[in-house]
């Protein structure tokens, strides 16, 4: 289900991971325990926005559940996913904390995102977590906008603070790791330190 914590990644040139000193501050691996945390800050967020919406119509929330597989399903993966080094392991499918299972249908490409990728990415998330406020609004329900408000800034900053420190996707505009251990990162991934050299 999950790749082997001991084992290299497949952009990794090392030939094993005892000892390396990024084990434990860089997430080159993923588990089931990311993956439920990961569910577990999204959820309140996604139950709330869709008891919002449902409540003016069950089109609406279908509409919202299609928009937001696509994006996480389809969109994400190509503008951001596949920068990612976790895009390069075998296998047609993510197997990682956020996006487990989306379909790997493009090549990966190591190396920074376009500035359009950014900005779909970006204007993707807005979209897809703002679609609920006008609904909560056009039905007066203030306790349930301010609550939907609180779950997702709350989500954001959970994930900010937990993955986004440790996330070895360097070219997500998000992503919160300094440059010493990025360095120690494209040091044993000569792949991917070749690829941004080039851009
Ligand atoms: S950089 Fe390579 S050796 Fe170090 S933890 Fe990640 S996969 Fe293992
Ligand atoms: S960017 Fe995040 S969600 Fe996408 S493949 Fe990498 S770890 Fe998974």
């Amino acid at each position: 289900m999950f790749l082997d914590p001991h084992q290299p990644i497949a952009t990794c040139a090392q030939s094993s991971c005892e000892g390396c000193p990024l084990h434990e501050v860089l997430h080159c691996h993923f588990g089931g325990k990311d993956l439920a945390r990961f569910l577990a800050f999204v959820a309140p967020a996604f139950i709330l926005g869709g008891i919002g919406i449902y409540h003016l119509g069950i089109w609406f929330l279908v509409a919202w559940i299609v928009g937001f597989l696509s994006y996480f399903g389809f969109t994400e993966i190509r503008v951001l996913c596949s920068h990612c080094p976790h895009y390069a392991e075998e296998g047609s499918s993510l197997k990682c904390w956020a996006n487990y299972g989306s379909p790997k249908l493009w090549r990966y490409r190591p190396g920074p995102m376009s500035s359009v990728e950014k900005a779909i990415f970006l204007l993707g998330l807005i979209l897809i977590f703002g679609y609920p406020l006008p609904f909560f609004l056009v039905a007066s329900n203030w306790i349930l906008a301010l609550v939907y408000s609180a779950a997702v800034a709350g989500a954001y900053t959970l994930m900010r603070k937990t993955m986004c420190s440790q996330c070895m996707n360097f070219a997500c505009p998000l992503n919160l790791v300094d440059e010493a251990r990025r360095a120690e990162f494209l040091k044993r991934n000569p792949q991917i330190a070749e690829a941004w050299k080039q851009e």
